[in-house]
């Protein structure tokens, strides 16, 4: 989905209510008198819940992965070692992310460790039909290639 074109002032809700929208955390003054904020989805809060109760879409929730850091490697490396580890255990809990993970703290010391920020929330049984946990005896996720860029 293209991000909202907002210089043109309000945008019409696509949910269906003729409602006018305006960017999350703008006030409802001037150009954006008598708007309603914008959740997600070019739709107002009202519509999306609607919408996420149609499609039974779960509530997302938010959780802290605490991971156990490595001696010797770049921390930006180990913070995508951390995330692929999450992305194994949220297999095997039949969920995904609902945002990206975002790094809230790293601590250094006998046993550093790195705290990732993340939402996630339930699969849809489409989702845990393309998301079947990784098996024991394959590499979890993707392939692995090599790519050469030259600048
Ligand atoms: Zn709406």
């Amino acid at each position: 989905m293209t991000a909202i074109d907002w210089r043109d002032g309000p945008v019409e809700c696509v949910g269906g209510y003729g409602r006018q929208l305006r960017p999350k955390g703008a006030k409802e003054t001037g150009k954006w008198a008598g708007t309603v904020a914008h959740k997600a989805r070019r739709l107002c809060a009202t519509c999306y819940e609607r919408q996420r109760e149609l499609t039974c879409e779960p509530q997302p929730y938010r959780m802290v992965w605490r991971w156990q850091m490595l001696a010797d490697a770049p921390v930006l490396h180990q913070e995508y070692e951390a995330i692929a580890d999450l992305m194994d255990v949220l297999r095997e809990m039949g969920c995904v992310l609902a945002a990206r993970p975002a790094r809230r703290r790293v601590v250094h010391g006998a046993t550093p460790f790195m705290e990732l920020d993340y939402r996630i929330r339930d699969c849809t049984p489409a989702e845990r039909t393309v998301l079947a946990p990784p098996q024991p005896d394959t590499p979890a996720g993707g392939t692995d290639v090599a790519t050469v860029v030259t600048a």
